[in-house]
């Protein structure tokens, strides 16, 4: 592995953005399986090559600008996903509610029926069923 080493040494490597382009590359390639759309395999090779030369890349800081402006992006999307999947998970011991006054989200065992919430944020008091 020494010559890898080498040969990246002073190259920029994978990020965020690489890793993400080739997931992407390969959920086009699966579904391309059933779509059968030849310029799609374009579109992958494209792809494909535009995150092997981000990695392969000696300008450092342009990638990693581009990574940044990924993750501003991205991560927003990431929490509310994330968010979405805990509550699913616990959604079967407590219900969700959103202040109306700053929209923060308040989480309530289930089962108590029909309380007063007390906002933790904006102490905004309202009623609500669990
Ligand atoms: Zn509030």
């Amino acid at each position: 592995m020494n010559w890898l080493r080498k040969f990246m040494y002073g190259r920029y490597g994978s990020d965020q953005l690489s890793n993400a382009m080739l997931i992407i590359s390969i959920i086009i390639l699966v579904a391309n399986v059933f779509l059968k759309i030849p310029q799609l395999s374009t579109v992958i090779t494209i792809i494909i090559l535009i995150s092997y030369f981000r990695m392969f890349s000696k300008n450092i800081n342009k990638r990693y600008q581009e990574n940044m402006k990924f993750l501003k992006w991205w991560n927003p999307i990431k929490s509310k996903f994330n968010k979405t999947k805990m509550k699913a998970k616990q959604s079967k011991t407590h219900k969700f509610f959103k202040c109306p006054n700053c929209s923060q989200d308040i989480r309530v065992p289930k089962g108590k029926g029909r309380i007063k919430i007390r906002c933790p944020k904006c102490n905004e008091k309202f009623e609500g069923r669990t």
